[in-house]
């Protein structure tokens, strides 16, 4: 296999100062000692790439120019000198985890069980070199192997999409059977996240603007009296009902859907914070000390999680909603998605 790889590749790639993706031919990199290069199969494109482009305040980590792509699937084709104890093998098919942790006991994040937040690690597609090329390194510790049943397409945007939304609601949030969960948005993570409630064996009350996707909630078996038309006020929902919310999981974080999750949150519930449309929203302090709320916000996921998360994509328990495109479509793909024409998510799909 490794006679065949080629020395040099074509790769999406972020320069410094410049929002457009650049098309450019990079080496095929090599894998570090605890390294494992990969052969892609398939790469999620996530509205965060927009983001990553256009923001040019970053975290310190990041490279003047570097590959873009975060959630990745692909075959493994070499392990790096120092990986001895390992179930893998050439040839398996993995999911690749952007944001592994460093691991390191005394790091100041990984040392509390925080390693998406751990900056010493690699940033796979997250200011430094990602998946959208056809090879890349990636730390042994974010490699999982890949369940029988699951696609490379699934297997991609599970890293990420499936993976945030599974880290925040059993995580962060310990959502259990017994609750009602009002859930804002059913974008690319919320539908994720509508399953993942909804196996748990949650109620769950959903909110979108778009007709469309609450018709896909009612495919998954969400009873229509638990949808929340469009347009109507979730207030006045809640209200009308007498429903007592004990959690919101808001993947949206617009000031309408901050302000609403306060107001239809019963007191002593949960705040789950996920989605941030709006930077900045307002905590209404006496709301917030009265009713006593728990404001939680999460971020990313476990290197576990995703273990769990494959596990049920292969049961069949959760369906990501993912169409394929091409690697060579990548900018017009994410233009599609900032201009919200994609239901769910896209993986970009490699030649093998
Ligand atoms: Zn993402
Ligand atoms: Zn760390």
């Amino acid at each position: 296999m490794a006679a065949t790889r080629p020395e040099t590749m074509f790769a999406w790639r972020k320069h410094k100062g410049n929002p457009e993706p650049v098309w450019e031919e990079v080496p095929v990199p090599k894998p570090g000692p605890t390294g494992v290069l990969v052969k892609l199969l398939a790469s999620g494109v996530c509205r965060s790439d927009h983001s990553l482009l256009t923001l040019e305040k970053q975290a310190g980590w990041f490279q003047p120019k570097w590959t873009l792509g975060h959630e990745g699937c692909g075959r493994i084709v070499e392990f790096g000198s120092d990986i001895k104890d390992t179930a893998l093998k050439v040839g398996d098919v993995v999911a690749l985890h952007s944001v592994p942790g460093c691991g390191a006991a005394d790091c100041t994040e990984c040392s509390r069980d925080l390693p998406q937040i751990c900056e010493h690690s690699h940033h796979s597609g997250i200011g430094q070199d990602g998946y959208y090329a056809p090879y890349a390194v990636i730390d042994v510790r974010g490699v999982v192997s890949v369940p029988e049943g699951v696609t490379p397409a699934e297997a991609a945007v599970a890293t990420d999409a499936v993976n945030t939304a599974y880290h925040a609601i059993h995580k962060r949030g310990e959502v259990k059977a017994s609750e009602t969960v009002f859930l804002f948005g059913l974008g690319g993570l919320g539908f994720n996240a509508l399953q993942i409630i909804h196996n748990i064996g949650a109620r769950v009350i959903v909110c979108d603007i778009k007709q469309q996707r609450l018709d896909e909630a009612i495919k998954l078996g969400i009873p229509e009296a638990d949808i929340v038309p469009v347009g109507k006020s979730p207030v006045e929902f809640v209200a009308e009902r007498g429903l007592l919310i004990d959690t919101v999981a808001d993947f949206v974080g617009t000031h309408q859907t901050f302000d609403d999750a306060q107001d239809i949150v019963r007191r002593g519930g949960k705040l789950l914070c996920i989605g941030s449309l709006d930077t900045e929203n307002t905590i209404h302090m006496k709301t917030g000390t009265r009713k006593r709320l728990s404001y939680i916000f999460s971020y990313g996921g476990q290197v576990g999680d995703l273990k769990e998360v494959l596990d049920l994509i292969a049961k069949g328990v959760i369906k990501p909603q993912v169409r394929p495109g091409r690697l060579e479509d990548f900018p017009s793909v994410l233009k599609d998605l900032e201009a919200g024409k994609i239901e769910g998510r896209v993986a970009l799909i490699h030649n093998e």
